[in-house]
């Protein structure tokens, strides 16, 4: 059985490329840090799997961020994933929201009127964001109109999660290249196909086996297999930056009220203190910066 790595492939026949990813440890320490309601937890799993089935897109160091936001009881779903494979993941409730009355919520009654963003920044050059209103039931419809959308690709995603692991499938038609128009199969056949796998399948079988189960009448090309691992990107100095981009009043202001001003990082829970004399040589070294 694959754990927390993505496997990629080809098809011989036909200008499509597939990805399965199962994440088992990553997901479960992405997690961890947060209290989670099981239909949240769900929801989670989904999107750190199909933030790690995006980093395909990743032609260059950076990192990818797939959110929805909205103003229902949930405010935000948010995965992170880099060219590292690296992902983290949060979940921001409204406050008060009951979280008992989540179970039986679609994706958009969780997040009301909402909007599905993906965000590419990569570490040198410009940052890139394509959004979409969040009209269908899962997120893997929402990500299929995505590509139909903004790429023109049509795309068959199917993602699911037991709460212990989570798992995705896509199958992505390629961009049509005139040097390849004599394939002998069709993008139909393969999404026909890809749309016969089971939560099952993805979650106990091996990507082999998966591949074998949908693909076995079409010849594939299978890449080496990419591990994902949870990885936060927080640290010390990110947290002074913060502080500082708050600016000097209100900083102040903070630690005169509490003493030491602590920042706790949502994905990973990883707590940083800042105090007097930190806090005067982090604005005096901004000063020097500008
Ligand atoms: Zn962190």
């Amino acid at each position: 059985m694959n754990s927390d790595n993505i496997t990629r492939f080809f098809f011989d026949n036909c200008n499509a490329r597939g990805e399965i990813v199962s994440l088992e440890e990553s997901f479960i320490a992405a997690a961890a840090h947060q209290e989670l309601p099981s239909r949240l937890r769900l929801e989670l799993g989904n999107f750190l799997t199909a933030a790690s089935l995006l980093t395909g897109i990743l032609k260059f160091e950076g990192k990818l961020t797939l959110q929805a936001q909205g103003n229902g009881p949930v405010t935000a779903l948010m995965a992170e994933a880099t060219d590292k494979r690296n992902i983290r993941g949060i979940v921001r409730l409204k406050e008060n929201s009951d979280p008992n009355k989540l179970d039986k919520l679609t994706l958009p009654e969780l997040l009301g009127k909402g909007l599905l963003s993906i965000t590419i920044e990569p570490e040198k050059g410009q940052r890139y964001q394509g959004i979409i209103p969040l009209s269908k039931n899962t997120l893997a419809e929402n990500l299929g109109d995505y590509f139909f959308q903004s790429e023109q690709l049509p795309s068959f995603i199917y993602l699911t999660c037991n709460g212990q692991r989570a798992s995705g499938l896509m199958v992505q038609a390629l961009p049509a290249d005139k040097a390849q128009n004599n394939d002998e199969e069709s993008w139909e056949t393969v999404e026909h196909l890809a749309r016969t796998i089971r939560d099952e399948e993805l979650i106990h079988l091996s990507h082999a086996e998966i591949l074998a189960r949908l693909f076995h009448e079409l010849e594939t090309r299978v890449l080496p297999d990419q591990t994902v691992k949870f990885k936060c990107s927080c640290s010390h100095e990110k947290s002074g930056q913060a502080l500082v981009s708050i600016g000097r009043d209100d900083a102040h202001a903070l630690l005169a009220e509490r003493g030491l001003i602590s920042i706790n990082c949502e994905f990973c829970g990883m707590t940083y203190q800042f105090g007097q004399r930190e806090l005067t040589k982090l604005f005096k070294q901004a000063e020097q910066l500008h």
